[in-house]
């Protein structure tokens, strides 16, 4: 029987992505899947109800009704959750750290839910990785912003006016997102240095044509991320990089450990000890911050007259590329399961094991399990 493959509408405050593009229903269509959407479910990302060619547009309680599959940008809302049938396939950003309320809902519901955050990063599952597609968003809009927000030009310019100088740029945390900061710092021609704690990232950096600023610190952790600095690296690390920031006119900070709160690398007193007009973006504001003081979606200027710009959803401010992106991801994640338009889930297959949440009324990722019970024991 043909699958049903739903997306409705985002309804978080600020949320325009759209988990289902016209290409992507598309090639789900090619594959034997019939559609269902909202309408305007892509509106926000300015895909017209018309551009989704054989689709059914429904109102979303009913698009929901029908599902097999439902596509989410952000997680479902218990409404969302409750209107779904048993057994239906849930996929998306689920957050499964916050909310253990939606995660029993997904459960008691007996959904099957994958979380795209749990997606292994092995080389076959790179398609699929939303968070990487996300965050080359997130490093390429936090660059745009500090480039706006600087009281200075980012290239060198021969004028005859007489020759300006190139802003320097420090991109702290050279993952994704830190990488494409650096490669879009270096198109608008500044002056670029990346430092990161693990030392594969050296070669990273000057690939793209930056310096690497070497503070001594190196934290190699498992599975190709960051470990938590220990308390001398750490105390290190400050050092070196206190004397650094005095020189730089912009700084986007991307660093992060994941399951943790993100590391405070720059503190009150190395943004007292910069340039006035200086900006710093933290593009980790929404997960505790890199920066002493950031706040996501605001800027608080420093006594000395350092902004430092705290972001909030910057993929949702690329919502056309970003849903591109991202509808993409989860295509190629669905097309492991899709067969002459029937959905199989191969449970031997670890890209699928490993994303699942619930299934079959059972949570099946450990910590989220581990969460909930300990939720419950404090009702
Ligand atoms: P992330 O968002 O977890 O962290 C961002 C960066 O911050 C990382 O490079 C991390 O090392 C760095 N960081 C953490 N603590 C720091 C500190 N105290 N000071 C300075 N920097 C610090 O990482 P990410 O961008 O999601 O990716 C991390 C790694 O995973 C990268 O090596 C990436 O290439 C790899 N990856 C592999 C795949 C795959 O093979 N499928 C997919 C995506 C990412």
């Amino acid at each position: 029987m043909a699958t049903t493959i739903a997306a409705v509408r985002e309804t978080t405050p600020g949320e325009r992505r759209a988990a289902l593009t016209p290409e992507v229903a598309k090639k789900l269509k090619a594959r034997g899947a019939q559609i269902v959407i909202e309408a305007g479910a892509g509106a926000s990302a300015y895909f017209a109800d018309a551009a989704y060619a054989g689709v059914e547009v429904l109102a979303a309680a009913q698009a929901l009704a029908r599902a097999d599959v439902f596509l989410k940008v952000q997680p479902p809302t218990l409404e969302e959750i409750a209107a779904l049938r048993e057994g239906a396939v849930v996929i998306g950003h689920l957050q499964p750290h916050l909310a253990p309320e939606r995660t029993k809902a997904l459960r008691d519901r007996k959904i099957t839910a994958f979380a795209m955050e749990l997606l292994p990063r092995t080389t076959r599952a790179q398609a699929m990785d939303v968070l990487s597609s996300q965050a080359a968003v997130g490093g390429y809009k936090a660059v745009l912003i500090a480039a706006e927000a600087a009281p200075k030009f980012f290239p060198m310019l021969t004028t005859a006016a007489g020759t300006i100088r190139p802003s320097k740029v420090l991109i702290v945390g050279a993952g994704v997102a830190g990488l494409q900061a650096i490669a879009t710092a270096k198109r608008l021609g500044a002056q670029v240095e990346g430092f990161d704690v693990r030392p594969e990232t050296k070669e990273q950096i000057e690939s793209l044509g930056a310096k690497f600023l070497d503070l001594g610190v190196s934290a190699a952790g498992s599975g190709g991320y960051a470990r938590e600095l220990t308390a001398e690296e750490r105390e290190q690390q400050q050092k070196a990089l206190a004397e650094q920031l005095k020189g730089f006119d912009v700084v986007v900070t991307t660093a992060a450990v994941p399951g943790r709160r993100a590391p405070r690398i720059i503190n009150a007193a190395m943004v007292a000890g910069m340039k006035p007009g200086a900006v710093i973006v933290d593009i980790a504001a929404e997960t505790g911050g890199n920066v002493e003081g950031s706040e996501a979606g605001s800027t608080v200027v420093s006594a000395n007259g350092v902004s430092i710009i705290g972001t909030a959803n910057l993929p949702a401010s690329a919502p056309v590329h970003a849903s591109e992106m991202y509808a993409r991801n989860l295509y190629n994640f669905l097309e492991l399961s899709l067969k002459d338009g029937a959905l199989t889930l191969d449970w031997d297959d670890e890209l699928i094991a490993k994303t699942c949440l619930t299934h079959a009324g059972e949570i099946r990722h450990e910590p989220t399990k581990a969460l909930v019970d300990t939720a419950k024991a404090q009702d």
